[in-house]
C-alpha cells in the first residue's frame, strides 16, 4: 500500500479547500430549519462554492446527482437532496467535498432541526467525539489501527453505540478517495506507520442500534439496517511532526491548541 506524501505547496491548496469547505458547512448549519427541503441545502451550497471559489466533487462522482450528500436520521450517508421535507427533531448528516487547485477537502457534520431529543443529541456528540479521539490518536510514528481503534473505542466501548463496517475514511488529495482505507474499528498497534505530509479524511458514522446498512431504491442512499439513528462527522487532517492539522477548519491550529483557547476563553 502506498500512501502519498503531501509537498507543502499541495497541501497549502488542500488548506484552502478546506477552509472554504468549512465555511460553507457553517453557512449550512444556520440555514437548517424545519420546513425546509433537502434540495435547498444543496442550492445554498453550490452558490456558497461558486463566491467562495471552490469547485464541488460530488456531483457526477460515479453519477452522484448533487454537491452536497443530505442524509437524515436513519439515512448514514450519501442521501440524496430532493424534495425531502426536515422536521423538528430530525438530525441531519451534510457531507461535502470541496476541490481548490486540484486538490481535495472533504468534510460532514449531522446538525439537529430545531429542538431535538436528549437521544440524539447523545448520539451527535459522541460521534464527534469519535471524531476527535481518531484525530488525537493520528500521530507521526503512530499506526492507521491506532485511529481506527480510538474511534471504536470511544463510540462501542464508552458509548455503547456501534459504527458502521462497510464505509470507511480514507486518504484524500489529487484524488477523493486514495489509499489507505481508514476503518472505523481496528486493533492498536497494526496497519502502516503514518508519517508527516499524510492527508486523512476520517469519518466515523455511528449508529444507535446495530452496525448493518441497507442501500435504498435510489442506489445512493445508505440507512441502517433496523431504522435506529444514525450520525455522521468527518475531517480532513494533515499528519504533522506533532499533533494533526486540521484542513476542513475555518480557525487555524490543531484541535488541543483550539480547546485550549475556548477554555481560556470561558467557552
Ligand atoms: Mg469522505
Amino acid at each position: 500500500m502506498s500512501i502519498m506524501i503531501k509537498s507543502n505547496q499541495e497541501i497549502a491548496a488542500m488548506r484552502q479547500a478546506g477552509r472554504i469547505l468549512a465555511t460553507v458547512l457553517e453557512t449550512l448549519k444556520s440555514q437548517v430549519r424545519p420546513g425546509m427541503k433537502t434540495k435547498e441545502l444543496d442550492i445554498i451550497t453550490t452558490k456558497e462554492l461558486e463566491k467562495l471559489g471552490a469547485k464541488p466533487s460530488f456531483k457526477g462522482y460515479r453519477g452522484f446527482p448533487a454537491n452536497l450528500c443530505v442524509s437524515v436520521n436513519d439515512e448514514i450517508v450519501h442521501g440524496i437532496p430532493g424534495e425531502r421535507v426536515l422536521h423538528q427533531g430530525d438530525i441531519v448528516s451534510l457531507d461535502l467535498g470541496t476541490i481548490v487547485m486540484g486538490f481535495q477537502g472533504d468534510a460532514a457534520v449531522t446538525v439537529p432541526v430545531g429542538k431535538v431529543n436528549s437521544a440524539a443529541k447523545h448520539l451527535m456528540e459522541t460521534t464527534k467525539g469519535a471524531l476527535e479521539a481518531g484525530i488525537r490518536a493520528a500521530r507521526p510514528g503512530a499506526r492507521l489501527g491506532d485511529i481506527s481503534a480510538a474511534i471504536q473505542d470511544y463510540a462501542e466501548e464508552k458509548n455503547g453505540y456501534r459504527v458502521v463496517r462497510e464505509y470507511t475514511g480514507h486518504g484524500i488529495g489529487r484524488e477523493m478517495h486514495e489509499e489507505p482505507q481508514i476503518p472505523n474499528f481496528g486493533s492498536p498497534g497494526s496497519g502502516p506507520v503514518l508519517k508527516k505530509g499524510m492527508t486523512l479524511a476520517l469519518e466515523p458514522m455511528v449508529n444507535t442500534g446495530g452496525c448493518s446498512t441497507r442501500l435504498a431504491d435510489d442506489h445512493w442512499t445508505v440507512l441502517t439496517a433496523d431504522g435506529s439513528l444514525s450520525a455522521h462527522f468527518e475531517h480532513t487532517i494533515l499528519i504533522t511532526d506533532a499533533e494533526p492539522e486540521i484542513l476542513t477548519t475555518i480557525e487555524t491550529g490543531s484541535l488541543c491548541q483550539r480547546k485550549r483557547l475556548s477554555r481560556s476563553r470561558g467557552q
